[in-house]
Parts: C-alpha cells; sequence; structure tokens
C-alpha cells in the first residue's frame, strides 16, 4: 500500500472540516475524492502533504507515519501536491517556476532530466520557458503546476481541481495527460468536482461530504450509483 490514511479528523478552528475519514491508495492507482463544494476535499490533500496537522487520525505513507512529518520533507520522501487554482508564481518565467518544484533537491543533472520528463508531457511548456507565468493561458498555468508538481519526481502526485475554469476541450487534454503521468509510473490522487471526468481515468472512488465518506467502490461502481447519477452526474 502506498498511501492508508486511517481516520483524520482535521478542524479549522471550531469547523471541523474533516470528521473522521479512511481510505487508501495502491502503488499504480489513479484514486479519486468526488464531492461538492466545501465537503473537506482540498483540507484532506493539504494533511496528506502536511500543511495541515490531524487533530486525530493517522496518515501513513509507505507503511511509515508522516502525520508529524514537516512539508518539505514529505515532498523529499516522494509526495507532490498541484493546488487548487494552480498558485504558479505569475511573475517568474516558466522555466523558473518549474525550478520551484524542485527546490528540495540539488543535483543539477537530475532536476534537468526531471524537467526533460516534464517537457515530454507538456511540450507547450518547452516553447514557452522564458515566458511570465501570469502571461500563460488557463490551461497552460494548469500544465505549468502540474509540471512543477512533477519536478520533484513525486512517487504520489496529488490534484487540487486540475479542471477547474478551463474549456471542456482542455479538460480532455488535461485528463489525457493525467492519465499518461499514471501510465509512467507515477500514482495518482485526483480531487475533483468534475465526477464524471474523474471517474473516467480513475481506478477507484470515494464520495465526500460534509467531511464523510458517504460511498467508496470502483469507479465503475461509483459512476453507476444511482445517488452519485442525481447528486454528481447531473442525471
Ligand atoms: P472546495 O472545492 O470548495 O475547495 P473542498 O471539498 O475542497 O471544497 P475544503 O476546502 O476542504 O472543501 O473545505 C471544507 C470545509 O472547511 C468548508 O466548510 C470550508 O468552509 C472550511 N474551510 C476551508 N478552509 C478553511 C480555512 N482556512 N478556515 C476556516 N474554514 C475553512
Amino acid at each position: 500500500m502506498l498511501l492508508q490514511v486511517d481516520d483524520i479528523r482535521v478542524a479549522y478552528g471550531a469547523i471541523q472540516a474533516v470528521q473522521g475519514i479512511s481510505f487508501h491508495i495502491e502503488q499504480g492507482e489513479i484514486v479519486t475524492l468526488i464531492g461538492a463544494n466545501g465537503a473537506g476535499k482540498s483540507t484532506t490533500l493539504r494533511t496528506i502533504s502536511g500543511l495541515l496537522r490531524p487533530t486525530t487520525g493517522d496518515i501513513l505513507y509507505q507503511g511509515k507515519s508522516i502525520t508529524k512529518t514537516s512539508p518539505e520533507r514529505i515532498v523529499k520522501m516522494g509526495i507532490s501536491q498541484v493546488p487548487e487554482g494552480r498558485q504558479i508564481f505569475a511573475g517568474l518565467t516558466v522555466r523558473e517556476n518549474l525550478e520551484m518544484g524542485a527546490y528540495t533537491r540539488n543535483d543539477r543533472k537530475e532536476i534537468e532530466h526531471s524537467m526533460e520528463r516534464v517537457f515530454s508531457s507538456f511540450p507547450r511548456l518547452k516553447e514557452r520557458l522564458k515566458q511570465r507565468g501570469g502571461t500563460l493561458s488557463g490551461g497552460e498555468q494548469q500544465m505549468l503546476a502540474m509540471g512543477r508538481g512533477l519536478m520533484s519526481s513525486p512517487a504520489l502526485l496529488l490534484l487540487d481541481e486540475p479542471s477547474m475554469g478551463l474549456a471542456p476541450i482542455l479538460v480532455d487534454e488535461i485528463f489525457d495527460i493525467i492519465a499518461r503521468i499514471n501510465a509512467e509510473g507515477t500514482s495518482i490522487l485526483l480531487v475533483e468536482q468534475n465526477a464524471a471526468m474523474a471517474l473516467s481515468i480513475a481506478s477507484r472512488a470515494y464520495v465526500l461530504e460534509t467531511g464523510r465518506i458517504v460511498l467508496e467502490g470502483s469507479a465503475n461502481e461509483v459512476m453507476h450509483n444511482p445517488m452519485v447519477r442525481q447528486a454528481y452526474l447531473g442525471e
């Protein structure tokens, strides 16, 4: 098992955003967490990354607890998060943004090697290396955010709403790239409001509602669940 989240609760002051959830990711999987606005999806990702601490529960990565590990160490161990809303550095060039993703590494050769791999997934970034991040289109900014996340050469990539704000044709392109990154060996935890797209590439899914998992199963089972069809697939 690559990642095991065991009954975590996470609060912002008096607000209980995550109320005891458990799930796991096997090596090589794409697992998706779907749910409405405010369900606790981003909070869950930020807790795995070490940016928030659970009040109870444990998170195991490759069998070791990372519940008290620093965010920087967690990146070094192989978990990288691509945040909601991209959060690229608008004033820095594409190359500089990518280099920020390698901040935990210092082997120049390996960093260049990772950059070449990013270019093979996102050839458009290579064409725009000297351009400032803020001048890229929304789709390109998402590619840059994902490229930056890959620069630490993660075993597990946490993606928070990669389709947000993108035109449908770009959503298709981004999801194709996610599937390809996975096929090349990176396991993925995908948070999405676009349940249809997420379920189309995931192997398993968990449905989160107000901080609790209300349904889990293979992506196929979840896709055919009547509650999911009505609440998340617009039927
Ligand atoms: P979204 O897609 O809108 O990000 P989400 O499923 O990712 O939704 P979270 O962002 O994890 O949901 O939010 C879960 C709950 O925690 C919500 O009730 C939200 O209002 C609350 N919350 C999130 N961030 C904070 C914060 N920094 N301070 C206080 N409450 C917060």
